[in-house]
């Protein structure tokens, strides 16, 4: 095979290129056929407060099970979403599913859980984005105040204007704004002045090398540091440890989210542990 590419290697790339192209538009087919024939579903994350160790919210998350793949990691799903345009409807049916459901849990008793919702920045460019956030709101029951969208840096590097604007007519309405994946886009901070952003996700790059890199150990702190200065509220991502959550914990994050406490969980495994930590039968453990 290699002697034949030698022989004509713009042939040999044009192939393989050929093969690419046609797993991506495989998986794609599949992808807008399990979302129209309603197999995409959605999980649950909790996001735990630092100092009371309760429940503070749940990160919806969504998943895809095909029956010859398996389960497709939404980090190869979502981006081939993104670059389609699939995400769009993929979005607000996340949003409707999640408001719904957070909706449900607050007449079951479960109240004060903040909800989060990913919202991917070709979303947030839609022009309508506005009308169909506050549409499913209303059409969901769901109170403002108990939803928060993630955003990430990229979306204020394009349209940072109409992005503002947008964002200004939802803080509005009560809905709570975070950066998510914060510290891996946009280098400059200057940004963040603008925005009417109440939270910073820290990415959970920053937390992996807590207790072996003092380098990185440095920059989580600095960075809880520099959001708290700026009167913001910062939730580590992807704790796995009881090493990294004593790191945090010590530098006053205000929220964590990650393995060590649980991982994204179906709404009904989601449930049953948010009414235990209610119930305050399961604090976190180590507080
Ligand atoms: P994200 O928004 O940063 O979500 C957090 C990711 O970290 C999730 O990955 C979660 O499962 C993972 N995670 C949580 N705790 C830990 C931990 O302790 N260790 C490690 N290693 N990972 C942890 P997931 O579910 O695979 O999602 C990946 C990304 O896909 C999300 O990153 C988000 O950007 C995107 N995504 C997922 N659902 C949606 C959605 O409904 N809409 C949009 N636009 N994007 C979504
Ligand atoms: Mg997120
Ligand atoms: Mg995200
Ligand atoms: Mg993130």
């Amino acid at each position: 095979r290699a002697k034949e590419a030698g022989k004509n290697q713009y042939a040999f790339f044009a192939a393989e290129m050929t093969q690419v192209a046609k797993e991506r538009l495989k998986l794609e087919v599949k992808l807008r056929k399990a979302f129209e024939q309603q197999e995409l579903f959605l999980n649950y994350q909790p996001r735990v407060n630092m100092k009371t160790g309760k429940m503070a919210g749940m990160e919806a998350l969504m998943r895809w099970l095909d029956l010859d793949l398996g389960s497709v990691s939404p980090a190869e799903f979502i981006p081939l979403a993104e670059e389609t345009g699939l995400i769009v409807p993929m979005g607000k049916w996340a949003l409707q599913t999640a408001c719904r459901q957070t909706r449900e849990w607050q007449h079951m008793g479960l109240k004060n859980l903040t909800l989060s919702v990913n919202i991917s920045t070709l979303q947030f460019q839609q022009a309508d984005v506005v009308e169909m956030i506050l549409g499913v709101l209303q059409e969901t029951g769901l109170d403002p105040h108990f939803l928060e969208l993630e955003l990430t840096e990229s979306l204020f590097m394009v349209e940072r204007v109409e992005a503002i604007r947008k964002l200004n007519l939802l803080v509005e309405k009560g809905i709570q704004i975070s950066i998510d994946d914060f510290g891996t886009g946009y280098s400059s901070l200057n940004y963040l002045r603008y925005l009417p952003v109440n939270v910073i996700k820290i990415d959970k790059e920053f937390m992996r090398n807590i207790g072996k890199l003092a380098y990185d150990e440095a920059l989580a702190e600095a960075i809880i540091a520099m959001a708290h200065s700026l009167n913001l509220r910062v939730v580590a991502e992807g704790i796995e440890t009881e090493t990294q959550y004593r790191f945090i914990r010590a530098k006053g994050c205000d929220e964590m989210q990650g393995y060590f406490f649980s991982e994204p969980v179906d709404a009904i495994t989601f449930e049953t542990l948010a009414f235990h930590v209610q119930a305050d039968q399961v604090k976190v453990a180590l507080i």
